[in-house]
This record gives C-alpha cells, structure tokens and sequence, in this order.
C-alpha cells in the first residue's frame, strides 16, 4: 500500500520491465565499493562500534573531514567502554573542529547508555537502537542494516537524492521522505541488506552525485526515470530556502605577557554547548561593530584587526570582527574565564569558529595556519 501510495506522487509510474533491482546495484558494489575505514573488508564481520561512531561523525559531515578524527578517536577510545569512562572534556576536545557539538555530548552519553545497560554491546534491532541517545531513524537504521545485516531502509540525503531520480519524484523535499522511504523499503534485499546499505551510499557519494551525476557508468541507469529525460541534475525538487538574516558580532583575543590567552567556556546547552571560546560580545542581526569596545571583557587598548572571521551555521550566517590586546601578566581574568597557556590551546575544546578567530587574532603567534583571506568555513562549526 505505501508503495502505491509513492509511487503516485511519481510522474508517471515506471514500466514494470524498468524497475531497479538490488541485485544490479550489488553487482556494481562488489566491483566498485569504497575502501573506507571504518567499513569491514568483504567476508569481515562489521564491528558495531566503529559502525556507531563512522554513522554519527558522518551526520552534517564529508567523509573526507571524518576520516582524520575517525581513526584518532579510535585510537584515543579503542572501545565503547573506554569513550563511556573518558571524561566529556576528553571527548569534547577529540571532537573539536568536527562541529554539530551536541553529536559528541549525545556520542558519549549513547556509550554510557551502551554499557551501563547492555555490558558494552550494541542492540541489533532498529527499535532497540532508537532508544539510545543521538540515534535517530536513518542511523538507527544504517547501524542495524549495516553492523547486523538487518533489512532496514537507511534513508539519508544521498539516498534521497537517488531515488527522487530513478522515480522522478515531483513532490519536493522535506515533504516527499515518507514517499522515498516507501519506495526504499520494497528494494531492501532480504540477503546483503548491510551491502545494499553501503551500496546506494557509494552510488549517491560517487556516481548520482548532485551535480554532473554519472549516468552512463550507473548499474540502475536502464530504470532511471529522470535520466530518461535528462532532467537528473534539477531532482530531488526542493521548496526555495528561507535566508535567514547575517548576525554579527566581535570576539576579544587577549594575550597576557606570560603567554597567556583569555578563554571562557561556553554554557553545556545550546549552540556550541560546553566548548571554548575567546570571550565575544552578543551576536545580533544588528550589532554595530563600531561599538564592540562597549563588549570588551576587560580594560585594554583594542585594536581591530582588518577583515573579518565569516562563519554559517545551519540556522544562520555569523560574521566576527576580532578585537585584540597586549595586557601585563598581573591582570586577572574576569569571573567565569581563564588564562590558557598558548602552547595548549591545541589541547581545548575550541570549535572550529573560534580556532578561527584566535588564527586571525593571533596571527604569527597562532597554534593555527592563517590565511590571508578572512576565513570563511562550512557550517560545521
Ligand atoms: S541514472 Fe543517473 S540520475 Fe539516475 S540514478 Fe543513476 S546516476 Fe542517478
């Protein structure tokens, strides 16, 4: 019934000779799977905990920028048990620069959960998995699909944009998911459901890719339905974003004689929770740079820096003026902040933004590369 339900918000239904077939997409994965680390070699058992923790490092993030964290996480927490009896800081800080910092806070409540409840070992079901913290449907799914080769229908933007083209689904995106997972579940495989998993995630990664997709070197090309149009590149249909407005603000780097530098940490909810940062002001739609000394932390002689520390968040766009002073090694630090050794900074939980931010006011002094342009990042914090 749901499928018939999906495949009516189509164009027009695919000729019955046309439809895609696990088997043709499996073929294609044996010959051109990707080697990733976390994923187990064919005729490896899949290790649940490296399947976790790949799944949620992967959420908002390219497999590229996971890769370095991945295996020194593994390294660092070589077990669920010893990420369960690391101290959060520890997690915080291995984690930072990967951004979405409520994954690393849920990650590690998630092993805690783990081992207190089940010993260290991850249930196998869907709707076991979901009961834990920071899993949600698709990884609930693709953990169950891919660690215990469960028949689950993991359903995530690559997989979207797949099946929006070989249905040519004109429903757009976020309303059309309950379709796309109606045409997902029936072309789950009862045999290889983990492969078939990892095999639609490596087509949309490296062959149905948003632009120029590959359509000739694809093995559901023949059912494609928005190939045979060549319309491909304009699926999955999507409602026009709402820009939300620019926030500004400026961020303080103040440097002590004795090779100091002042941080805060930020309060453990909301955005950035528990990281942290160089002291900033409020970051308002219409903050006015001119006035940021009003914000200082401290008394000083500020000098701004030229140029800016540009950041997106997934809610909104942030641009920082950065402010910088020289004070002796007597001042104190102002209640709830304190004096990091330069040298150490590598070692806090610094977001990717503020990594930024000391970068550009620390210049030469930075633990950081600089660049010339005023940094500009992605939204991952
Ligand atoms: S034929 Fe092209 S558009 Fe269709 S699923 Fe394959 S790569 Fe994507």
């Amino acid at each position: 019934m749901a499928h018939a339900a999906a495949a009516s918000s189509c164009r027009s239904a695919p000729p019955e000779a046309a439809h895609p077939v696990a088997l043709d997409l499996l073929a294609w994965y044996d010959r051109h799977r990707r080697s990733l680390p976390w994923r187990a070699k064919p005729g490896e058992k899949p290790d649940p905990y490296r399947v976790w923790l790949s799944e949620i490092m992967l959420q908002q993030t390219t497999v590229a920028a996971v890769k370095p964290y991945y295996e020194r996480f593994l390294e660092r927490f070589p077990t669920v048990a010893s990420l369960a009896r690391a101290p959060t800081e520890e997690v915080m800080q291995a984690w930072a620069g990967l951004g979405y910092y409520a994954r690393a806070r849920n990650l590690h409540s998630c092993a805690q959960a783990v081992t207190e409840r089940n010993g260290g070992v991850f249930p196998s079901t869907e709707a076991e998995l979901r009961t834990l913290p920071g899993i949600g449907a698709y990884t609930a799914a693709a953990i169950a699909a891919i660690a215990f080769d469960e028949p689950a229908a993991a359903v995530d933007g690559n997989v979207e944009r797949v099946i929006t083209r070989l249905f040519a689904i004109e429903e757009p995106l976020p309303a059309a998911k309950p379709a796309i997972r109606a045409l997902v579940e029936p072309l789950v495989p009862r045999d290889r459901p983990g492969d078939f998993a990892q095999a639609i995630m490596d087509l949309g990664a490296t062959i149905c890719t948003p632009r120029r997709p590959a359509c000739a070197l694809c093995p559901w090309m023949q059912p494609c339905r928005a190939r045979a149009t060549g319309l491909q590149e304009t699926f999955p249909r999507k409602l026009e974003k709402v820009q939300n407005p620019l926030r500004r603000g400026a961020a303080f780097v103040v440097i002590r004689s004795d090779d100091t530098v002042l941080l805060r940490t930020r309060p453990p909810k909301g955005l950035l929770g528990g990281m942290a940062e160089p002291p900033t002001s409020a970051w308002e739609i219409d903050y006015d740079p001119a006035q940021a000394i009003l914000d200082a932390p401290l008394e000083a002689r500020w000098q701004r820096k030229p140029g800016v520390v540009r950041h997106v968040f997934t809610h909104f766009p942030l641009e920082l003026t950065v402010l910088t002073a020289r004070i002796s090694a007597r001042t104190e630090a102002p209640e709830g902040m304190r004096w990091v050794a330069r040298r150490d900074l590598a070692n806090e939980a610094l977001p990717g933004v503020m990594r930024k931010v000391l970068a550009h006011g620390l210049g030469e002094l930075s633990p950081w590369k600089t660049s010339k342009t005023p940094p500009r990042q992605g939204a991952s914090g």
